[in-house]
């Protein structure tokens, strides 16, 4: 038991896939849901999910676009106003971006790939730290990639924007270690997600990479997820933790 419960967390990204995945662990472990997505659809259904695993599960949803800042400030409101104030924000939106090499890659979808996964995470934590603050501490985890520490052919604009993510935590976890704010990333393998496409061949290659040989499953990111949320992490701060089959040992 992580003890979660009476506290309050935002999850992006929250409609589908490791968002969702996060969600229902979060809930599982007692915590009252703040889901916000682009996709509010999607995050009502991981809501119906909640409930059907525990009837008094709570959630609340806002549809938000992780590249606007006024967004990650309607979503912290939607905590403020529900629950009070927020304990734990995981920041799990973000895309993949065009498969194209760098020298081919425009200027415009590199845009949009560091606008949702890097300043979206910015945007996010500038809007959460101080509702974490007025709670007097509290945990966030950002949701990186095992191409927050390594390339990737194809993905410069995704890969830069995961190590931009990692180097943001480190930073943002040194200046808040005294004030009970702790904060981590998590860098999942390849998870069965949507975002992967539906290939069944591109999929049994992408698993083969992994020395588990499978691909990851979403709820293996939540558990990682909600340790780091909880109390029981008291010590972890500036990690990042990848939760990937081996991938990075290779
Ligand atoms: P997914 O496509 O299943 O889910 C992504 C969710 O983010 C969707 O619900 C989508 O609507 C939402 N989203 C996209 N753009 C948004 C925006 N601008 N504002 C708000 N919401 C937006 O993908 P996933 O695999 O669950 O990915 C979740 C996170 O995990 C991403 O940050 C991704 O980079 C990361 N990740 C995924 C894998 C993987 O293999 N699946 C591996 C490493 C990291």
């Amino acid at each position: 038991d992580l003890e979660l419960g009476g506290k309050a967390a935002i999850v992006t990204g929250a409609a589908s896939g490791i968002g969702r995945a996060i969600a229902l662990v979060l809930s599982r472990e007692g915590a009252d849901l703040v889901l916000a997505d682009l996709d509010a659809a999607g995050c009502e259904r991981t809501l119906a999910l909640m409930r059907a695993e525990r009837a008094d599960a709570r959630g609340v949803v806002v549809r938000a676009d992780a590249s606007r800042y006024d967004d990650h400030e309607a979503t912290v409101n939607a905590a403020l106003d529900e629950y009070g104030g927020l304990d734990i924000a995981v920041n799990n939106a973000g895309i993949g971006g065009e498969p194209k090499i760098t020298g081919e890659l425009g200027p415009e979808a590199w845009r949009r790939v560091i606008d949702v996964n890097l300043n979206g995470v910015y945007y996010a934590m500038h809007a959460q730290l101080p509702a974490l603050l007025a709670r007097g501490g509290g945990a966030i985890v950002n949701i990186a990639s095992i191409l927050g520490q390594a390339g990737w052919r194809t993905a410069s604009a995704y890969v830069a924007s995961k190590h931009g993510v990692v180097g943001l935590t480190k930073t943002a976890a040194l200046e808040y270690a005294t004030r009970g704010i702790r904060i981590n990333a998590v860098g999942p393998g390849f998870i069965e997600t949507p975002i992967l496409g539906d290939d069944p061949e591109a999929l049994a290659q992408l698993a083969a990479l992994h020395p588990v040989g499978r691909l990851g499953q979403p709820q293996e990111v939540g558990d990682l997820v909600a340790w780091l949320s909880s109390a029981r992490a008291s010590l972890v701060t500036g990690a990042y933790y990848p939760v990937d089959g081996g991938y990075l040992a290779q």
